[in-house]
């Protein structure tokens, strides 16, 4: 039998420009059901207008971007923003509203109500105490603001998760932690993720997949198993290149 289930996400031919700054020069990929996707590269390099395009926080100037083989330009903003989740940045918990008020944001802007049940649900998911719940976010540790913007973004039961550097701000352990509780997250509630990090260790260690960009356009998209045998090219052995050598160092170190 023929597959025929289309790739969960497919980009044709995406530009997007700020002016004179071409951000997005041309990117055309398919990610299929499921995968669990790093996107590196330098900053500026255009990893988050690329992810920005797919729920239309930024307009295309060319291409098109497809979510579950629909063109993103044609679905209703709330029903594509709901069926796609989306960890920003800069966190961007409301200061003013509860955990449990900054979860059910979403929902509620589609006209719908979460449940205290659903809110705990969604706690329990990312780990955090249920007595959270009526915390404000400035009485949050880093890792767990995190943790709510998470599952903020899991609260309309996404199909897929895009993370646009989540775990930037955080610690070494904390960020180890979080990191393998997303990747425990995409398989339990069959997702399919993409997450934008500069952090090659943290791609190869969690990802399927990890394409790299550089000034717009994707120049490797490898396993990590290959990015590790030397393949990708020079940019993005370049990148490998850093947590290879630390590994050796401190392989050395314990010798
Ligand atoms: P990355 O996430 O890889 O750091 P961005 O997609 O944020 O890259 O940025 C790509 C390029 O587009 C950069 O040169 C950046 O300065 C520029 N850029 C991003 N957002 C805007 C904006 N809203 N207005 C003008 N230029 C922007
Ligand atoms: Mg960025």
């Amino acid at each position: 039998m023929i597959d025929t289930e289309p790739a969960t996400l497919e980009f044709f031919e995406v530009r997007k420009s700020y002016g004179p700054t071409e951000a997005v020069r041309g990117v055309s990929l398919a990610i299929p059901k499921g995968q669990f996707v790093a996107l590196v590269g330098a900053s500026g390099s255009g990893k988050s207008t690329l992810l920005k395009t797919v729920n239309r926080l930024v307009d295309l100037d060319g291409g098109s971007v497809l979510f579950e083989g629909a063109n993103v330009a044609g679905l209703p903003l709330p029903a594509l923003r709901r069926r796609v989740g989306y960890v920003f940045q800069s966190i961007g918990l409301f200061p003013h509203m509860t955990v449990a008020e900054n979860i059910a944001i979403g929902p509620r802007l589609a006209g719908e109500k979460l449940s205290q049940d659903r809110v705990a649900e969604l706690l329990e998911l990312v780990e955090l105490e249920e007595g959270m719940a009526q915390r404000k976010p400035d009485a949050l540790s880093g890792g767990q603001r995190q943790r709510v913007g998470v599952a903020r973004a899991l609260a309309g039961q996404p199909r897929l998760l895009l993370m646009d550097e989540p775990f930037g701000a955080l610690d070494p352990v904390t960020r180890d932690a979080l990191g393998e509780r997303v990747r425990k997250l995409h398989g339990e509630l069959d997702l399919t993720t993409v997450m934008v990090t500069h952090d090659m260790t943290e791609a190869l260690l969690l990802a399927d997949r990890v394409l790299v960009m550089e000034a717009g356009v994707i120049v490797a998209d490898e396993t990590p198993h290959a990015l590790l045998e030397g393949r990708g090219g020079a940019t993005a052995q370049g990148l490998v290149a850093v947590p290879r050598a630390q590994a050796e160092r401190l392989a050395e170190l314990a010798r």
